[in-house]
């Protein structure tokens, strides 16, 4: 027989509101162990990394436009991860000097409003840049194609009349076109120059275009700086494009034709200066 005490006390542990006081109890306790637990083991495993080999980061900027939405491949800098820009991205290096290298380049051109202040320009601070210029308009400037190679610069094939439709054409008609543009640039200067870059008008790149520059000796020259300068958005934003968007290993893309281009000298000759302040030297993609 219980006593009187020994009831109250049996009542009070199976009575249901003392069985939900000690469930809820122990289901507390049990949660702040698991969640101690938890937390320490996270920040030994932190500890763990931070003493350790750290993994590999990032140090690219933000990412820019994707001008095309074809596979791009990075940039491919040793060390750095850089965002997939253009479909036909060149490497900039040059181990020859231990500074960060960028390049320039000018496209539509040449034009006689234009392309003499560039070269003014490029004279001024002794950086040599790549113009991609138009078959049909290096025929009509010779003399401007002579000056871009007489003072250290190199060319690039930007098909004969810009034809952005290029890279839809058939194999043979495109490789036709390719070497059309390819003799017709070249020839525009005495003697012949070399021509060892493409680049797709309006960046319309596709894979057979890619191929067919390769067959006909010339390699596709993307971007990862775009200026906007056709745009004419004022030359403080010009400026402010490449300020911003300027890395090691940059491929910078002006225009000194195809319309109004006195947004981009004026962003040009204030950008020179601040190039070389950054301790970059200009070379040519390789
Ligand atoms: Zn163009």
């Amino acid at each position: 027989m219980l006593t009187p005490r020994q009831r109250v006390i049996l009542r009070q542990i199976v009575s249901p509101p003392y069985i939900y006081r000690w469930a809820g109890l122990l289901t507390t306790l049990a949660l702040m162990t698991g969640v101690t637990f938890v937390v320490l083991s996270d920040v030994g495993s932190r500890e763990v990394l931070a003493t350790g080999a750290a993994p590999a980061v990032s140090t690219g900027p933000a990412g820019r436009p994707v001008r095309s939405a074809a596979d791009a491949p990075a940039l491919g800098m040793p060390g750095m991860a850089r965002p997939a820009i253009t479909p036909s991205l060149l490497t900039v290096t040059d181990s020859s000097v231990d500074r960060p290298a960028v390049a320039l380049t000018f496209d539509d051109g040449p034009t006689p409003q234009y392309t003499p202040q560039v070269l003014d320009l490029l004279a001024e601070y002794n950086v040599k840049a790549t113009f991609c210029t138009i078959g049909n308009q290096s025929v009509a400037h010779p003399e401007l194609m002579q000056r871009i190679i007489a003072e250290g610069h190199r060319l690039c094939d930007h098909t004969m009349t810009h034809d952005a439709t290029v890279g839809q054409n058939p194999h043979d008609l495109m490789s036709r076109q390719l070497g059309t543009s390819r003799t017709t640039i070249a020839g525009s200067v005495d003697p012949p120059a070399t021509i060892d870059y493409f680049r797709a008008p309006e960046g319309a790149w596709t894979p057979a275009l890619d191929q067919v520059a390769a067959e006909t000796g010339m390699r596709p020259l993307g971007w990862s700086v775009d200026t906007l300068d056709w745009t004419q958005p004022g030359t403080a934003a010009i400026v402010n494009s490449v300020k911003q968007g300027m890395h090691p290993g940059a491929i910078v893309l002006f225009h000194d034709g195809g319309g109004p281009r006195e947004q981009t000298v004026e962003a040009v000759r204030q950008l020179l200066p601040w190039i070389q302040e950054q301790g970059y030297q200009t070379v040519f993609p390789s």
